[in-house]
């Protein structure tokens, strides 16, 4: 059981906004070498806004009904940009599948990013409109895309200092991203942030988390999707941001109720400080 200077730190923690699930966790903390970090929604605000699209009006309507029961950030903000619009002719009776991970879309039409529809003759006309940083979202029916979406999000104001202090305790640092590799080379030039990977399917970043396991690092992540519910459950140390999903919070020893990434790297500060006092 915890000693009353962990329980004391702990509860000093939870005044800053980062509870830890109990004393293991911030112990855990205070050995952590290597930190991963999720994208959207943890170092970037995960706020997207449609900056460009074309997409006939029946489409439209259609993606936006199918949006409708996605949570995703990108689903959010497609849905609540073209909220005015009205619904009619939907045919809502079509089930909509998300397949969990990739992020496709799946019903009347596809929704996804590019690298889902490689197999479309007319892909090319498409990928040809992307502009660096910014996300792309394709729409296609059976056989051939009929237009696309331009979102941007925006690096959390926080995140740069807090990757800078992480990093300069010589802990390595790592994006792993599902988003595309322009968006995350972006971001990570942003942040100054060493290393990242792009198209990262979840099991993709167990991968990552387990190799790193296997050469001796303890490992955090940090995260706040679905899709990162399996990587944060396979750190040793899960971090959940408090806005993303319940279940990245559930599998997660620690959550960040305020999403303040500075607070995180104190918290590292002071689980250290705990633990020399201990040993
Ligand atoms: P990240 O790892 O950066 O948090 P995700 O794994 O959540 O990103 O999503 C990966 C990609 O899948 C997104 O960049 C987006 O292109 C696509 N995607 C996910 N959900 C949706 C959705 N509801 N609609 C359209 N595209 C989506
Ligand atoms: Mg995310």
């Amino acid at each position: 059981s915890a000693t009353p200077a962990t329980l004391s730190a702990i509860s000093n923690r939870a005044n800053h906004g980062v509870l830890f699930k109990g004393g293991a966790a911030m112990e855990a903390l205070s050995t952590m070498t290597e930190l991963f970090t999720d994208k959207t929604g943890t170092l970037t605000y995960g706020e997207f806004s449609v900056v460009e699209y074309d997409l006939p009006e029946d489409y439209l309507k259609e993606v936006v009904y199918m949006e409708q029961q996605s949570s995703h950030p990108i689903a959010e903000a497609i849905v609540s940009q073209f909220q005015h619009i009205p619904l009619d002719k939907v045919d809502q009776s079509e089930p909509v599948e998300e397949i969990t991970g990739s992020g496709l879309i799946k019903g009347e039409l596809r929704i996804g990013k590019p690298s889902d529809f490689i197999e479309y003759a007319n892909i090319r006309e498409y990928t040809n409109k992307s502009k660096e940083g910014y996300t792309m979202v394709i729409v296609g029916e059976k056989n051939a895309i009929v237009g696309y979406f331009l979102l941007a999000d925006q690096v959390r104001r926080e995140a740069v200092q807090a990757v800078s202090d992480f990093q300069k305790e010589g802990i390595k640092v790592t994006l792993l991203t599902g988003d595309n590799e322009e968006v995350a080379k972006k971001v990570s030039d942003e942040v100054a942030i060493q290393s990242y990977a792009s198209s990262c399917l979840p099991e993709d970043k167990i991968n990552w988390i387990q190799n790193s396991q296997k050469e001796g690092e303890v490992v955090g992540m940090i995260g706040d999707g679905v899709n990162d519910a399996p990587a944060l459950a396979h750190a040793d140390i899960g971090i959940a941001m408090g806005s993303g999903s319940s279940v990245a919070m559930e599998t997660s020893e620690v959550v960040m109720v305020k999403n303040d990434l500075n607070k995180l790297y104190d918290s590292y500060k002071v689980s250290q400080k705990l633990n020399q006092v201990i040993r």
